[in-house]
């Protein structure tokens, strides 16, 4: 059964760990990554972008896929589906459609409007007992044809948004998503230990964690970060092992062609990825 992400940030958060968010694009993807989690005893967190959930056509045929893996792959370490970077109306629609967790990306809004936002989903994803996501300060690079402008957040305003009784706050702190530029400043700790002073122990979340270097990684989870967006990463490793495949001339080989063996070592690369970030978050064995 899905549940909340708010008791597994809380724990991460005091154990100084981190829990993963993949994203997620298909059967392959979300199979990967739950199997993963299962075998390292680990909880997780699933991202649907607004994008990746039209892909799949829409939130309901994600929602039960999701929940059929539970089931027959018999899953039992803590999974939370997640809307990633959701519109107010994206957040309703998968709040109706049994998401057990939810982002609002109210960051390009002006700071009263993003709090006036946030404050009716406080009300709507808590009545339901699903955690909430709140945003700060736009995140640099480019999601879902979102182009962030890579602020710094402010840390008055991330107060002002945690003290509406948010689960969890992502904060521009001089990430970016997908890969990093070569001249990129690095993450803005000062600001993060700020935001942190500020709002007390709650559970901070990096996004765009592909490409941070690893002592950064760690430093920010013991600056109180408890969630770790991670999205290119496993699609370059996916994309990387395909194309190795067909390169190799595979799938002309006898039934290599079968997509049951063309996806599979593209497969076991998120595999791969997922196991690698789990071991650096900290959150092997925490389920
Ligand atoms: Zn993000």
């Amino acid at each position: 059964m899905l549940v909340s992400a708010k008791e597994m940030l809380q724990k991460a958060h005091a154990g100084k760990y981190a829990v993963g968010q993949f994203n997620i694009n298909n059967l392959e993807w979300t199979k990967a990554i739950l199997l993963t989690a299962q075998e390292l005893g680990s909880p997780v967190i699933l991202g649907v972008s607004e994008g990746a959930g039209k892909y799949m056509c829409g939130y309901g045929t994600v929602v039960g896929m999701v929940n059929g893996m539970l089931k027959e792959l018999g899953i039992t370490v803590p999974v939370a589906l997640h809307l990633d970077h959701g519109s107010y109306e994206g957040a309703l629609a998968c709040i109706e459609a049994g998401f057990s967790s939810v982002m609002f990306d109210g960051s390009h809004y002006p700071i009263e409007e993003n709090i006036e936002k946030t404050k009716e989903l406080v009300r709507l994803t808590g009545e339901r007992g699903i955690s909430l996501e709140a945003e700060v300060g736009a995140i640099g690079g480019e999601e879902d044809g979102v182009v962030g402008g890579g602020e710094v957040a402010d840390p008055n305003e991330c107060k002002a948004i945690a003290d509406l009784g948010v689960t969890m706050l992502a904060a521009g702190i001089g990430n970016i998503h997908g890969k990093y530029p070569e001249n990129w400043a690095g993450l803005r700790f000062d600001t993060l230990a700020e935001i942190q002073k500020l709002t007390g122990d709650m559970p901070l979340v990096l996004h765009g964690g592909t490409g941070i270097p690893e002592d950064m990684i760690k430093k920010a989870i013991s600056l109180g970060v408890s969630k770790i967006n991670v999205n290119t990463e496993c699609q370059l490793s996916f994309a990387a092992a395909t194309r190795t495949y067909i390169e190799a001339g595979k799938d002309l080989q006898g039934k290599g062609f079968d997509p049951r063996k063309l996806l599979a070592p593209g497969f076991e690369a998120i595999k791969a990825t997922v196991k690698e970030k789990m071991e650096l978050f900290g959150s092997v064995g925490k389920a």
